[in-house]
C-alpha cells in the first residue's frame, strides 16, 4: 500500500542542520575523525548544579505530568528572569515547553494560516521557513548579507517587504547562522514597521546570554511593543542543555489560551523533572554562564584570526556560537566536498535562505577548531 502524505508535510525539507549533523555523526561511527562545525551545541556538559537539581527533583517524585503550562516555580521564575530584561510578564504569560523549538511551532500555529505573510530576515534560522509553511503561510524575505549581516543598514529593504499584508515578522538577535547582534536603532525600525502596519513580531532571544561585548535589547520593552511581540528563549545553548529539551515563549494571554490548546493536546507539558532543574538553571547559573561565554568569545577571537591569515574575512560576530564564511557560489558542493576531503563538517548558506556562504559553530575546542580551519586550507577550500 502506498500511503498519502498531507501537502502540508511534503513541502518542507529535513532540517538541514540535524541532517549535516547526523551525517557527520555517521561518518565518525565509521572510524572517520570528523571535525564537526555543523550543529549549534555547546560542546560543555550541563552545569552540575542543574544535573543535580534534576535528580533531586526525580528523587522527590516529579515524575509525573506536569501542569501542561508548565510547574508554577518555573513560571514565576522566568518572568522573573524576563522581569531582568525589561520585559513585563507575569506567570500567566507564559508556556514552558520541551526546547524554544516547540515554543516556535505553537506560536506560529496560532498565529499562521493558509496564505498569511511571514517577513524573515535572511540568513534565518532553518527552521523558521518550515514552520511558516507547516502552517500554509507565504514567506517574504530580507536579504542581510550585503550589510554585513546587520539588520540597521537594511531598514529600506525591510520596509519594502512590511506591508499591511503581513502578519509577523520573526526577529532573531543575537542571530543564528550569523552571531549579529541588532543595534537599538535596528530594533527601533522594526516596531515602527510593526506598529504602522499593525504585525505580530517573535523576537527570538535564545542566544541573548550568549553576547560579547554588547547588551542585546530584548525587543518587547520597546515602546508600542509589549501587546505585538511573543518572546521566546530556552535553556540549550546559555545552559547547555540541548538534550534537556527546555524552552518557553511569553506573550499576550489570549495567544496563551490559543497555543496552550495546541501545547496541551500535542506535548502535554515539558517533562517535569526536568523543568525543576531549570528553575535552578535560572536561579544559580550565572557564574558557570560567564564561564561558558567568555570560552566561546576566545574561539571566537581565535577563529577569525585563523581564518585572516589564510585571506577569509568574516563579519565578526558579537554573539551566539557561529560564524557565516564567504565559500564558492555553489555553497552546497563546497560544505560536501568539505565533508568528504577535510571531514571538517559546515552547513550551507543556503539553508538559511543565502548561498554563497557557510555556517560554521565554534562551539568545539579551540585545538579541533585550530585543526578544521587548517584542513580546510590544506584540501584547497580557502
Ligand atoms: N531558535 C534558534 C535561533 C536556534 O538556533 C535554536 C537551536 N536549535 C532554537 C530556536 C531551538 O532550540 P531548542 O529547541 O533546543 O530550545
Ligand atoms: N539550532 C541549532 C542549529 O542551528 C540546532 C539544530 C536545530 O535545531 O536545527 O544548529
Amino acid at each position: 500500500m502506498t500511503m498519502d502524505f498531507t501537502d502540508r508535510v511534503s513541502r518542507v525539507e529535513p532540517s538541514a542542520t540535524l541532517a549535516i549533523s547526523a551525517l557527520s555523526k555517521e561518518l565518525t561511527a565509521e572510524g572517520k575523525d570528523v571535525i564537526d562545525l555543523s550543529v549549534g551545541e555547546p560542546d560543555f556538559p550541563t552545569p552540575e548544579n542543574i544535573v543535580e537539581a534534576a535528580k533531586d527533583a526525580m528523587d522527590a517524585g516529579h515524575t509525573g505530568y506536569a501542569s501542561a503550562k508548565g510547574v508554577p516555580a518555573l513560571k514565576e521564575a522566568v518572568a522573573e528572569k524576563l522581569a531582568e530584561d525589561g520585559l513585563e510578564y507575569g506567570p500567566e504569560n507564559v508556556i514552558v515547553t520541551p526546547g524554544a523549538k516547540q515554543a516556535l511551532y505553537e506560536v506560529v500555529q496560532s498565529l499562521i494560516q493558509e496564505g498569511d505573510e511571514v517577513v524573515l530576515l535572511d540568513p534565518a534560522w532553518v527552521s523558521y521557513e518550515a514552520m511558516v509553511k507547516l502552517a500554509g503561510g507565504s514567506l517574504s524575505r530580507v536579504d542581510l548579507s550585503p550589510y554585513d549581516f546587520q539588520l540597521e543598514p537594511a531598514l529600506d529593504d525591510l520596509a519594502d517587504a512590511v506591508s499591511d499584508e503581513t502578519e509577523l515578522l520573526i526577529v532573531n538577535s543575537p542571530s543564528n547562522p550569523t552571531g549579529a547582534v541588532y543595534t537599538d536603532a535596528a530594533l527601533e525600525g522594526v516596531r515602527d514597521l510593526a506598529v504602522e502596519h499593525d504585525v505580530t513580531v517573535i523576537s527570538d532571544e535564545i542566544y541573548k546570554e550568549i553576547t560579547y561585548g554588547v547588551e542585546p535589547t530584548s525587543l518587547g520593552t520597546l515602546e508600542g511593543m509589549a501587546d505585538r511581540t511573543v518572546t521566546v528563549n530556552g535553556f540549550s545553548k546559555a545552559y547547555s542543555m540541548t538534550g534537556w529539551r527546555l524552552g518557553y515563549f511569553a506573550g499576550p494571554e489570549d495567544l496563551v489560551a490559543e497555543a496552550g490548546k495546541l501545547h496541551s493536546h500535542s506535548v502535554s507539558s515539558a517533562v517535569n523533572f526536568v523543568q525543576h532543574a531549570g528553575v535552578e538553571a535560572l536561579a544559580n547559573t550565572d557564574a558557570a554562564v560567564a564561564e561558558m561565554v567568555e570560552a566561546f568569545e576566545g574561539r571566537r577571537d581565535l577563529v577569525v584570526d585563523l581564518l585572516a591569515e589564510e585571506g577569509v574575512e568574516v563579519a565578526v560576530p558579537d554573539g551566539a556560537f557561529y560564524m557565516m564564511l564567504p565559500v564558492a557560489d555553489d555553497d552546497q558542493a563546497w560544505c560536501e566536498g568539505a565533508l568528504e576531503d577535510a571531514h571538517v563538517a559546515t552547513v550551507p548558506g543556503s539553508a538559511f535562505g543565502t548561498p554563497g556562504y557557510a555556517r560554521i559553530s565554534y562551539a568545539a575546542s579551540e585545538e579541533r577548531l585550530r585543526e578544521g580551519v587548517e584542513r580546510l586550507a590544506d584540501a584547497g577550500y580557502f
